[in-house]
């Protein structure tokens, strides 16, 4: 019989899977071993949070078992008698439709079992289907003539316990590594407006950490982080979720991967790095579209060409070999024409520096459909 479903945020599900594991062992131990539990459906909510409304997963918990009765009396509630409140505390037990007797709220903790007025911290309300009575938990064995009450009240606790599942800060994601989408956009357009997109490729060429890295410890708190974020920065990020949100479809499994994690507003940490990725991408996507000249080749074969001015495009370690490193250095001139050049020294020039050379034509050749003029004893001029 289905007692009670309640609803988590879906990123929760592993903990309270864990704490539901050890309650219902414990129910169990106590002598309810009726209760179970199991995932339901999902489905997505908009909640408010500080940095205004966000989208969160909630999953549904189902608890099974059944009313719990003890001979003929069922227990419907525990009523936590006021002390320094206004009013009684009442914790019903769910698996039962009957309403509780008015009164309870105000009850002075007295037993209908011993008829006394002692003080108690609570009471239990029992039914046969006919009559409400409250037992003090220390007569509950007397009046129910079992041995050890202790099932009825450990039943009580668990669906206690099952209810602060739901009334802790749903949406507190310090504990659970929980991130908010918003937030590792801004930081990651922070870090790509201050020094570039930084890809793993291109932290392995330079040294230093990708800009996934750089937004996770800005997003812990690691020491050392803490970059400014501006509007504009906060605008890249409403401009990524809206790319990404607004298409039904990419072509890629890279896109789709952060399409289906934009579902909701919230990120897990293992999520950042790709998630960080995101704004460069849409970013890319967005710009107006440069005309790209065509390619041609320049020059002959073994001609030296003089003075040339050549733009750096981007370097690429090629790896070491018997003769040491050597570095790919991608050029192209003012009107787009495409020039290579390998050599063991890499050029300390940042990429759209311009540079002066003279330089000899080794080879024409075609790159994956652009032409490409490849140099080589390239000297630096002037
Ligand atoms: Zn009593």
């Amino acid at each position: 019989m289905l007692i009670t479903t309640f609803s988590i945020p879906t990123f929760r599900k592993q903990s309270v899977s864990a704490r539901l594991d050890k309650l219902v062992k414990k129910a169990a131990k106590y002598g309810n071993p009726d209760i179970g539990y199991s995932f339901g459906a999902t489905r997505i909510e908009e909640v408010a949070t500080d940095s205004g409304p966000c989208k969160v997963e909630y999953i549904d918990i189902n608890i099974d078992g059944e009313a719990p009765k003890i001979g003929d009396w069922q227990l419907l509630a525990r009523v936590e008698i006021a002390k320094n409140l206004s009013e009684n505390l009442i914790h019903t037990v769910p698996g039962s439709d009957i309403q509780l007797d008015g009164g309870y709220r105000t009850h002075n903790g007295h037993c209908d079992h011993c008829n006394t007025n002692r003080p108690r911290n609570d009471v239990y309300v029992l039914t046969d289907g006919d009559t409400q009575i409250a037992v003090g938990r220390t007569c509950l064995r007397d009046f129910l003539g079992i041995d050890d009450p202790k099932a009825i009240v450990n039943r009580a606790q668990f669906f206690e316990e099952i209810r602060s599942f739901e009334a802790d800060d749903e949406l507190d994601f310090g504990g659970a590594s929980m991130f908010l989408l918003k937030e590792i956009l801004s930081v990651s357009a922070a870090s790509i407006r201050k020094v570039g997109y930084v890809s793993r490729a291109r932290a392995n060429e330079i040294g230093g950490e990708t800009t996934g890295e750089f937004v996770k410890g800005n997003l812990c708190g690691y020491n050392g982080y803490g970059i400014e974020v501006t509007e504009e920065d906060r605008a890249w990020a409403e401009k990524t979720i809206d790319f990404f949100r607004s298409a039904d479809q990419f072509d890629n499994d890279y896109m789709n991967n952060i399409r289906v994690l934009m579902e909701t507003d919230i990120v897990e940490l293992k999520h950042i790095a790709l998630i960080a990725s995101a704004v460069i991408t849409a970013q890319r996507a967005l710009a107006p579209k440069q005309e790209t000249k065509e390619s041609n080749f320049v020059g002959e074969v073994k001609q030296r060409l003089k003075g040339l001015t050549l733009i750096l495009d981007r370097i690429i370690y090629l790896g070491s070999g018997y003769y040491g490193s050597s570095y790919l250095h991608l050029f192209k001139d003012s009107d787009g024409n495409a020039f290579s050049w390998v050599t063991g020294n890499k050029m300390m020039i940042d990429e759209g520096t311009t540079i002066n050379v003279d330089a000899t034509v080794k080879q024409h050749k075609e790159y994956k459909g652009t032409k490409q003029t490849v140099l080589t004893r390239a000297k630096m001029i002037a």
